[in-house]
């Protein structure tokens, strides 16, 4: 299998950030642009891809905090140590917004 780490694209980048309106998906901050990472909503070493699909806009914290795993395991872990309804309306949005917006075509 091939496990080699596709690259996220400046285009791609952008895209997403776009989609998620430069706010991290998971705890809802607004960041520079500059601050903001992608993230692999399910970890690259888990099967997930570098597509549009897949890459969420997130902050720093949210990033280090969710570490290699999907969002459903971290949903999972964090369960344990609190208050759910959090999540499970993250959960909601990301899948919602993965369906209805689109990236735009680049303009030549
Ligand atoms: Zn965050």
């Amino acid at each position: 299998m091939d496990t080699k780490r596709e690259p996220v694209t400046p285009y791609m980048r952008m895209a997403v950030m776009g989609r998620d309106e430069h706010v991290c998906v998971y705890c809802g901050t607004t960041e520079e642009e500059s601050k903001l990472q992608i993230d692999h909503a399910i970890p690259v070493s888990k099967g997930g891809r570098s597509n549009f699909e897949n890459l969420v806009t997130c902050c720093q914290h949210c990033n280090y905090w969710k570490g290699n795993r999907t969002v459903e395991e971290w949903d999972a872990d964090e369960q344990k140590l609190h208050d759910r309804s959090l999540f499970t309306a993250l959960l909601e949005r990301i899948k919602k917004r993965s369906k209805n917006k689109k990236p735009r075509k680049k303009k030549s």
